[in-house]
Parts: C-alpha cells; structure tokens; sequence
C-alpha cells in the first residue's frame, strides 16, 4: 500500500494538521492501492499562507526566469514519464500504454504550448496606434485555488499549473481526491525543478473541505475548477461573497453531425473517439446524430466497432479500455443504460453489467443506442461512461437544433466532405469549440466551453491571459 500522508507547503513536505485518512481505490482491482489525508482548514490556511508570502517575489521575477523553471519542469516531467504513467493508471484507471502516450502526453502538449505562448506573450504592449502613451499590462492575479478532477488529471494539472507559474501567480492546488498520486509526483517534479518555496502548493482533500475551503478564502484571488456542472456551481456561489474570478471547465454532451457524405471512416471514428478514454471526457462526441441515407449503415458500423472494443485492466499492456474510475460512476452508468432501454432506446451494443469474463472492477460494456430521441435521458444527461446514443436527421437545419438544444456547449463535431457546409457549420453550432472531420485542435488552441460547460478558455496564450489582471496605463514615457 502506497502511503502519502503529507501535503506539499512552503517548499515541504508537511503532514496535516488532524490525521484523515482517505483511501485511493484502484477501479481495475476495487482493492484500496493508497491512503492519503483530507486536508482542513488549518492546512488549506498554511498552504494560502505560504502563496500569499511568496506571490511579491514571483510576481517580480521575470518572465524569462519563470519560463525556465517551467522549461525545467518539462524536462522532469519527461525524464520521469513513466512514474507518471504508473500513477494515472493505478489512481484512476486508464489502461498502462493509453496512460503513458495519452494521458502523460496531454501533459507534455499542453506544457509545450506553454512555452511557446510565453515566448510570445508581450507582457507590456502599446494599447495601439493613435493612442501615444497608452499602454496595455499583463500583471499575475495573485494567489490562485486550482481545483482538478480525476478523468484526464495531468491534461487539467497542467492547463493550470504551468499557465499560472508563466503568469506571476502564486498558487493552492487542490486534485481530485479519488486521483491525487499523479498530483503528488507533479508536485516532486516541481520542487526539483527548483521552484521557490511557496509558489506551488498541494493540500489533498475533498470538495466539501479543502475545495470549499479555497473557494472561500479571502486572500485566494481567483478559482480555476475543472469538473462537474454541479461542484461549478456550488464553488461560483462560494466565491461571490469575495468575489473572486472563477474560471469553470465543466460537463458536455457534444454533438457529432456526420452527412451522408462523411468520410468512410468517420462513423467508426466516432465511436472510437466516445469510448476513449472509457467515455471519461468532458469533450466525448456522446450524441451521433446521423443524415438519414447513411442511418441504418452508421447504427451497424457503431455497433461492431462497439462490440470490438477490447475491455481489461489498466496494469495490462494493449489497446484495450479500462474500467471507470469508481463505484458510484459505475452505478451511474449502469443506471443510465438502464434507462435508455425503459425510456425505448434500441441497445445495439453493449447493455447492462459487466463485459463478460471480468466480475471484479469498475467495467462498462461499450454500448451504442439507436433510435433515441431528444427528450430521452441519454441524449440529454453527461454520462461519463462508453455509451453512445444514435439518431438519424432529414436536414442540416434539424441537425444544428438538435445539437444546440443542451444546456451544454463544449465540443461539437461535424463530418462532411462539403467544406461551404462545414464552414458555415463550425459557426452555427453553440460550444467553445468545434472540431470537424477528425482533425484536432491545433497546439496552443484554447480548450473551453460555454453555458453550463463553463467559459474557461485554457491552453497556449488564452490560457496564460486567464491567469493575468489586464491593466490599462496612459501617460507612458517613450
Ligand atoms: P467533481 O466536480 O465531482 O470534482 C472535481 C473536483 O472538484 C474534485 O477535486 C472535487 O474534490 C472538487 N469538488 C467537488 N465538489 C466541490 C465543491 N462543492 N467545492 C469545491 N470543490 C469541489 O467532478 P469529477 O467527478 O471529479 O469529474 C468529472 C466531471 O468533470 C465531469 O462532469 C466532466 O465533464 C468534467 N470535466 C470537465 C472538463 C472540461 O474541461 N470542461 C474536463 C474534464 C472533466
């Protein structure tokens, strides 16, 4: 059993201040693999403490030494990639080959564009022209809480960490309590890549205490939250009394408009993309919404992709899903396909229970439903599992009414070989991004959403202008 008691504080490693244990189960065995404390008040207090302390240096080293710590950072991050690996894939259950190219990956990408945004990034810039002596400054926040989940834990540490450290700020990070290994290891990386004492700060512990903790407290400046939609909302409530900047990434429930006229390998390409990741991402195309000529080809397609996903423990090398990350995801889920076949979904793939020859973990059978309908459960709630729900669409019209009517607005997708169709698409649809015939997101793109997915805007340089107080001076001597 791992133990890893301690809180990472001014530059130490500390114990807490009242022992609460908490237990890390491992989603491919439901064996406990860890225990770690839950943090209080007075821990979250010495961590804030120690920020508040250190923020006045930081924010006065320049910027190209702050850049080489994070470019230090990087270089650990790498060298130690596969203790990195090793830890998302026991905490929360990514199988050990998707761990270390994606889940570690993540990390390394974001990083990278980081430093490639500061390298550009003009911290005091001329307002414009025409306005002699009007100038615009980019200057830190202050102290920040950053409070990440467990699905993609080093793709959300890193899109706060190091956007945070480049920007001046001083910094209280608060991981998910269900995965806080890989945390505590990037809190080693940033320790030996020399960062001041004080600047980064880790205190484990849950949302009702540590998180609400930093969403309250008074010198804490600003509140950087990837998560639910739910603990979104409970932590902008908690931050108005002091009103403090809350940056939300939260849920989605993204479209995938495929026409008939869909590349041949956009359907398998799809349900691929949805079962990544075993459905734990905020941006999974959940809801395929198909033109009807290729409706009934496409339901076949997603049906013997889903049936040839491979399922297995995350310590297993392969290409295989793993588990989800606990049992009350797990129990969501099956209590969401539960409903899709009341509410009078066709299962074509998948269902309830475990796949079969695997009786003990968190394990979902990939399943695709057909025929649902806009008002069915499935299409409207996050599930956060592999479950794919189809329907088919008449027009291009019909087809972006369907994908805008949810109070989400992430990631929208649209395959079509008519580029005038895409185009015009990429704009109608309402989410922060949209990404079209399998091409990602370009480096440095900002990552965010709108309405009930948050507005964050985080990667590259939005993400470091999250981090910053915009200050506009005049009378600025030449
Ligand atoms: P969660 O909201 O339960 O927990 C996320 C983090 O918030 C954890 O660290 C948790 O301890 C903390 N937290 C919970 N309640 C809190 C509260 N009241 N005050 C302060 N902190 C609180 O979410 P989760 O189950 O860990 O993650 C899954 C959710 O995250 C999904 O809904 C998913 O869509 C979303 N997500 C969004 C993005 C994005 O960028 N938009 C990325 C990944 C995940």
């Amino acid at each position: 059993m791992i133990e890893k008691r301690q809180f990472y504080i001014d530059g130490k490693w500390v114990g807490p201040e009242a022992p609460r244990d908490h237990f890390v189960i491992d989603p491919s065995t439901e064996e406990p693999c860890a225990i770690i404390s839950l943090g209080d008040q007075a821990d979250t207090d010495a961590a804030v403490t120690a920020a508040l302390r250190a923020g006045p240096g930081w924010a006065a080293t320049p910027p190209a030494e702050r850049l080489a710590a994070v470019e230090r950072i990087l270089a650990i991050y790498q060298a130690r990639g596969e203790e990195m690996a090793a830890a998302m894939s026991l905490e929360m259950g990514a199988p050990i080959d998707f761990a270390r190219e994606s889940q570690v990956g993540a990390g390394i990408w974001h990083i990278s564009n980081f430093i490639r945004a500061a390298q550009e990034f003009e911290w005091v810039h001329p307002l414009g022209e025409g306005t002699p002596g009007a100038m615009i400054a980019y200057e830190p926040v202050g102290v920040v809480g950053l409070i990440t989940p467990w699905n993609w834990p080093m793709n959300q540490v890193t899109l706060k960490v190091i956007p945070a450290l480049i920007a001046g700020c001083t910094m209280v990070l608060k991981p998910s309590e269900e995965a806080p290994l890989s945390s505590l290891l990037f809190a080693e990386f940033v320790h030996e890549a020399g960062v001041p004492a004080g600047v980064f700060n880790l205190v484990n512990g849950d949302g009702l205490g540590v998180g609400t903790q930093l969403s309250t407290h008074p010198d804490v400046e600003m509140i950087s939250f990837t998560g639910s939609t739910r603990a979104g909302k409970a932590i902008s409530q908690a931050a108005a009394a002091t009103l403090k900047r809350v940056c939300l990434e939260l849920g989605g429930k993204g479209a995938n408009l495929v026409f008939a006229d869909a590349d041949d390998k956009a359907v398998a390409r799809g349900v691929r993309h949805c079962m990544n990741n075993s459905g734990q991402s905020c941006n999974a195309p959940t809801r395929m919404l198909v033109e009807r000529p290729l409706y009934d080809r496409a339901v076949e397609i997603a049906a013997e992709v889903a049936a040839s996903i491979k399922i297995g423990s995350a310590h297993e090398p392969g290409r295989h899903i793993g588990p989800v990350v606990n049992a009350a995801q797990f129990e969501k889920i099956q209590g969401l396909i539960e409903t899709g076949i009341k509410e009078g979904a066709r299962l074509v793939a998948g269902g309830l229970g475990r796949p079969e020859g695997l009786n003990k973990g968190f394990f979902i059978r990939p399943t695709v439903f057909a025929d649902v309908t806009p008002e069915m459960t499935v299409m409207r709630e996050e599930i956060f599992g592999p479950v794919l729900s189809i329907m088919p669409f008449d027009t291009e019209a019909e087809a972006v009414e369907i994908a805008n009517a949810t109070p989400y607005g992430l990631t929208n997708y649209v395959q079509s070989q008519d580029g005038a169709r895409r185009n015009r698409l990429a704009r109608l649809l309402r989410s922060g991004m949209v990404e079209m015939n399998g091409q990602s997101r370009g480096a440095g793109a900002p990552f965010g959403g709108v309405r009930a997915s948050g507005r964050a805007r985080e990667g590259g340089r939005w993400g470091i202008e999250e981090f910053c107080e915009v200050k506009s001076i005049s009378g600025w001597a030449d």
